[in-house]
């Protein structure tokens, strides 16, 4: 289908969705190519634009940060400048002081997350830990990691249940299995990305730029997993209910109109702590650690038990792999 629209050098013109499609991949190569020129050639520019400057919702960015470089270009005094006016920011709106950090990976570790199905008991308090480890909102409800009962000895998603509800888990004859964001090592989403708002770190987690997303959503659509979270509206969440200790690149506040996800907590993880879900976990069915390190549990369970991850078939590579013992 052609429509008419701008070109990036602001000639009008009539594009078919193959030369949009083109012209995008051109202006991502480019090095010069702005964010503004990718809304321009959507045609979402002005709307967004208006939503950040009318503060449209409890964290709509501002325009400085709407126009700011890309994550990778920023210098740290930027950093340090946008960290503290998000701090002030939501002081201002509701009243409680967090502190963003911003840790890079560390030298020589890639994180892995290893999961077993046979001690799961479907409790899902991992789910709720991740909620407010990672600031997620709960109306309309936002949860990154999805528990999905299954029938006992039985792999078909098409007989899970993703939203049980009941008095007692674990209920007989099913068996549990958690979903979230499996960190590809070949990510659908990040190639599907036309504007490098989500990349690949060298730990292996994949992140996303929230302030370069543009909320095409195309991430979302290439994610076998479902495990990224569209925000249909401005995130709300009840001030008594906010983690402070926040990360720049994982639960720092979004905005409406912008994709998110899992980050294996790389504000806690690339400090050395393990992230919330697992310190949830009742059971202890989860685990997580370095696969570069020979004596970490992580690869123990890959080296000796029989692991293995969903939709290998689609060669993505997850790094969340699941076992029974
Ligand atoms: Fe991307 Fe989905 Fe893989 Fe996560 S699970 S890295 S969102 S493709
Ligand atoms: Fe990239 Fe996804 Fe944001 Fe679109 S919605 S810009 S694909 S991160």
């Amino acid at each position: 289908m052609a429509r008419s629209t701008d070109s990036p050098d602001g000639a009008n013109a009539v594009m078919s969705a193959g030369e949009r499609a083109e012209k995008l991949v051109e202006v991502r190569l480019n090095e010069q190519g702005s964010r503004r020129t990718f809304l321009r050639m959507l045609g979402v520019g002005a709307g967004a634009a208006a939503a950040a400057s009318t503060g449209c919702g409890a964290s709509a960015p501002t325009t400085e940060e709407f126009f700011r470089q890309h994550y990778k270009k920023l210098t740290d005094e930027d950093k340090k400048r946008i960290f503290a006016r998000i701090e002030g920011e939501t002081l201002a709106k509701t009243g409680v002081r967090t502190h963003i950090s911003d840790p890079p990976p560390i030298d020589g570790v890639e994180f892995a997350y290893a999961l077993n199905l046979s001690v799961c008991n479907g409790s899902r308090r991992c789910v709720e830990a991740c909620a407010r480890e990672n600031n997620l909102p709960d109306d309309p409800e936002i949860r990154y990691i999805r528990v999905m009962e299954m029938e006992a000895g039985s792999l078909e998603f098409e007989d899970a249940t993703p939203n049980y509800d009941r008095e007692k888990v674990p209920e007989k004859g099913k068996f549990y299995l958690p979903v979230q964001c499996h960190q590809c090592d070949n990510p659908p989403c990040v190639k599907a990305c036309p504007v490098g708002a989500t990349w690949k770190e060298p730990d292996g987690i994949v992140v996303v730029d929230y302030s370069w997303c543009i909320g095409c959503r195309f991430c979302v659509v290439a994610c076998p997993y479902f495990a990224r979270r569209f925000n249909f509206s401005a995130p709300q969440v009840a001030p008594e209910k906010i983690n402070p200790n926040q990360g720049y690149l994982s639960n720092r506040p979004r905005f409406k109109g912008v994709v998110e996800k899992c980050t294996f907590c790389l504000h806690r993880t690339r400090k050395g702590r393990m992230p919330a879900c697992l310190e949830a976990c009742p059971t202890g069915a989860r685990k997580f650690g370095n696969l570069n390190d020979p004596n970490s549990e992580i690869r123990k369970i890959i080296e000796t038990k029989r692991v293995f991850v969903l939709n290998e078939e689609l060669a993505t590579l997850p790094r969340f792999y699941y076992f029974f013992s």
